[in-house]
């Protein structure tokens, strides 16, 4: 039985009266220009009433939550104004890291608001990682949370309220929000709120007439909002999109969330050094940026397809793992230093497994009879570890997470060899509990007891916390299995 859970999220079109405890956004890009671009953009903090500090530290993020880099987004970051109760202005300071120090006359007249503004032109041209960053086009401004919204220290757990504007002189542009997802996208101001500011970094923004949203049939609601600079054909996209989303929210057997969007920006590369084709989960979206050439369309084949689908598949995974269900360092997470962690393993490897097998139980077998899984596991986990370096290898696992918890895109062999060996486990394990209860019992069991584990105890888990888990969810123990791929690989 799916359950569906609605009550997760308070989102909202419709203006409501400011929450006095909440902390207000306001976020507008700047006119567009003869070019048709707009590359700046305007955001307007105000602080609760009952938490207006006398000195406010201003924070810009560095991480990105799953990012597994450091991105120093401060550096497009430029603090204009901020004000006091009284009206007078606050003294603004840079400080060190990403920091910005606020300050009023005293605690009598606190700081109530903050401005600043992102350079999107300067962002784009800097960060080479394409998916990292935020980017103005002609017609069209993608915005990442984390690198254009910044939270004052001691807040982040506040509840937020966001307000968005369209460029003053294109007050017609449709504008959707992640937050509150809408096909077709509303046209002009848009108003919705976040649970807290990871909530509200985690979200996406996009504006302008060049992105297309529709609504695909499904349960929890799916969207598709695509963005190309060439041929892109959204009714190739859509069916394998629903049939990857279906697929997890039955494997999972529950969706922990209202309604999901996936965002593709299929695009014309900034320079011959940036790079595209990472994609990025959140709570209730991911966003997947490729090569303009790169975008489905009617002439793709079934392998392209079939690589399509299993992307989406393994980004929706992880709206369960680890975005619901993790070891330490995932949440509360620190925005201005990534966190080392120890089981990118498990988030990774175990999270595209469970795409694989969720894929598996609809899919055919492939060509040789074996079954989806199998053959995925061969091509994605085996087959990369053998061309991986022995140093990356010989690593004990927990050591090569915390190695890649900062370069695994930049220096992809880390990631590589970390999620295929954890996938390697997770396929064991699920082959142990399979073989000895006969069938009854799988590691689809064991996830859905660890995702249910950590809605109940609200915690991360520690590793060694995992086999009993997995043991009272399947009778079976792993812990031998999971051991072994724990130490470096001989
Ligand atoms: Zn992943």
């Amino acid at each position: 039985m799916l359950i569906i859970a609605t009550a997760l999220l308070s989102v909202s079109t419709v203006a409501a009266a400011p929450t006095p405890s909440a902390v207000r956004y306001a976020v507008a890009p700047a006119a567009v220009g003869p070019n048709g671009l707009s590359s700046t953009l305007r955001v307007s903090m105000t602080l609760p009433q009952d938490a207006a500090p006398a000195r406010a530290e201003l924070i810009v993020p560095r991480a990105i939550p799953m990012g597994y880099s450091q991105v120093a987004y401060d550096q497009f970051v430029n603090v204009t104004g901020a004000r006091a109760r009284s009206g007078s202005p606050a003294v603004i300071a840079r400080g060190e890291g990403p920091r910005w120090s606020v300050r009023s006359a005293g605690a009598a007249d606190p700081v109530v608001s903050i401005d600043y503004e992102v350079d999107l032109g300067a962002m784009e041209a800097n960060v080479l990682a394409g998916g990292d960053s935020s980017r103005a086009r002609d017609g069209f401004v993608s915005l990442l949370g984390y690198s254009v919204f910044a939270y004052v220290e001691g807040l982040e757990d506040r509840a937020v309220e966001l307000a968005i504007a369209p460029p003053p002189n294109r007050p017609d542009w449709p504008v959707f929000s992640t937050l509150a997802p809408k096909a077709p996208a509303p046209t002009g101001p848009l108003t919705t709120s976040a649970r807290d500011f990871y909530n509200l970094a985690d979200s996406q923004i996009l504006m302008g007439p060049r992105f297309k949203v529709r609504r695909i049939e499904a349960v929890p609601d799916l969207f598709l909002a695509v963005h190309a600079e060439g041929p892109a054909d959204d009714d190739v996209m859509a069916p394998l999109a629903q049939q990857a989303f279906d697929a997890l929210v039955r494997y999972f057997g529950e969706a922990p969330f209202a309604h999901y969007t996936l965002l593709f920006d299929y695009l014309e590369p900034v320079s011959p050094r940036h790079t595209y084709g990472f994609s990025m989960e959140h709570m209730e979206s991911a966003t997947f940026g490729a090569l303009a050439a790169e975008a489905p369309t009617a002439k793709s084949t079934d392998r392209q397809r079939a690589s399509f689908r299993y992307n989406v598949a393994h980004h929706i995974a992880h709206a369960w793992i680890p975005k619901r269900c993790a070891g330490e360092g995932y949440f509360p997470f620190r925005w201005e230093l990534a966190p080392l962690i120890d089981t990118i393993w498990l988030s990774e490897g175990f999270g595209q497994y469970a795409a694989a097998d969720a894929l598996s139980d609809v899919l055919p077998a492939s060509g040789d009879g074996r079954p989806y899984r199998e053959a995925l596991v061969e091509a994605r986990f085996r087959n990369t570890l053998k061309d991986m370096p022995d140093f990356l290898k010989g690593m004990p696992l927990v050591s090569l997470s915390r190695t890649a918890s900062t370069v695994y895109s930049e220096d992809f062999r880390t990631g590589r060899t970390v999620f295929s060996r954890g996938g390697m486990m997770a396929f064991e394990m699920d082959e142990k509990i399979r073989s000895s209860t006969g069938g009854k019992a799988r590691l689809r069991d064991a996830l859905r007891a660890l995702v249910a584990w950590s809605a109940r105890e609200k915690r991360a888990f520690s590793i060694d916390e995992l086999p009993t888990i997995f043991r009272a969810a399947t009778g079976v123990d792993t812990r031998d299995i999971m051991d072994r791929w724990l130490a470096g690989m001989k």
